[in-house]
């Protein structure tokens, strides 16, 4: 049985916005419905302010994901970006990604990035290292959740659905936790010419963790946003010991805290390399898409 102990978001400008939950659970915590007007009041107040003063304010980046890339270049076998990871912190120190040759899957946190790679090993990775996708926040916690005993992924992203003020904003998640299972995956390093990404996950490992702990990095992107980014949830894991990680497939949840930051604006940074330049880029490749970042596996 999911059980999520929703608190409430405190916006980041003084508001409390109460949330609500439409799932059914047996045993439900008080639950606030949301207000529509609050909620308008709420975006009004810290997500509609104008960005011509982008430079503002420090305050600003917790608004914002900042992208490189997308994901249809992504899966077009774009795997070299010219984006350091050193110019990706300027923008966030939370967010996942992968890194140039398509050689694993990133993460990074606390400002931290690891690569995991195809072995299942975890290494820190220096600044100077290149990206060809990625997205990053500086993450600031909008709500807090207690998650206990989620069976599944499917699981806990209904009951996320369920509390989000809104379908259509992005989101960044944080989920801290006891995993009874956590399995994940890493692709192999690729050499030129490139396969597609669809092609090369078919080469990609899989490992299952049992009864490990540690972090949930990732994005719930809207809907609009399909090829460009992941539509819906792609989450990465990090160990607390940062031995295991990778693509999150799919996981049990015993206890766990989960947070979320709501981002209302949305940074896009493209190449210039010519293999972007030149690419045909104008098939939102939607079963593409699902087939490499959003298998769930149970
Ligand atoms: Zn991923």
């Amino acid at each position: 049985m999911a059980i999520l102990a929703q608190l409430h978001f405190t916006l980041r400008r003084g508001t409390t916005l109460p949330r609500c939950a439409h799932h059914a659970s047996a045993v439900q915590p008080v639950r606030t419905r949301v207000n529509a007007l609050l909620l308008a009041l709420a975006l009004l107040l810290f997500g509609a302010v104008p960005t011509a003063n982008a430079q503002s304010s420090s305050a600003d980046t917790n608004r914002q994901i900042v992208q490189v890339s997308t994901i249809n270049a992504l899966i077009s076998g774009i795997f070299d970006g010219d984006t350091t990871l050193r110019e990706l912190k300027q923008y966030g120190s939370f967010g996942i990604g992968t890194i140039n040759h398509l050689d694993g899957e990133m993460l990074m946190l606390d400002g931290v990035s690891y690569q995991i790679t195809a072995d299942g090993e975890v290494h820190q990775l220096p600044p100077d290292t290149k990206t060809p996708f990625a997205a990053v926040t500086d993450f600031h916690s909008d709500s807090v959740t207690t998650a206990t005993n989620i069976e599944s992924f499917d699981a806990l992203q209904k009951a996320i659905d369920a509390d989000l003020p809104s379908p259509n904003l992005f989101y960044a998640i944080k989920i801290t936790g006891t995993f009874p299972e956590m399995k994940v995956r890493s692709v192999p390093r690729q050499t030129q010419p490139y396969r597609s990404l669809t092609d090369v996950v078919k080469d990609q490992s899989l490992f299952t963790y049992q009864n490990t702990s540690g972090t949930v990095v990732g994005f719930r992107c809207p809907p609009f946003v399909q090829g460009i980014n992941v539509a819906g949830y792609h989450l990465h894991f990090l160990s607390a010991d940062k031995r295991q990680g990778g693509h999150v497939l799919g996981f049990k949840i015993e206890s766990g805290r989960t947070e979320i930051d709501v981002l209302p604006d949305f940074k896009l940074i493209l190449p210039d390399s010519s293999a972007f330049l030149k690419a045909d880029l104008r098939d939102k490749n939607e079963a593409d898409i699902h087939a490499v970042e959003q298998i769930r596996v149970k």
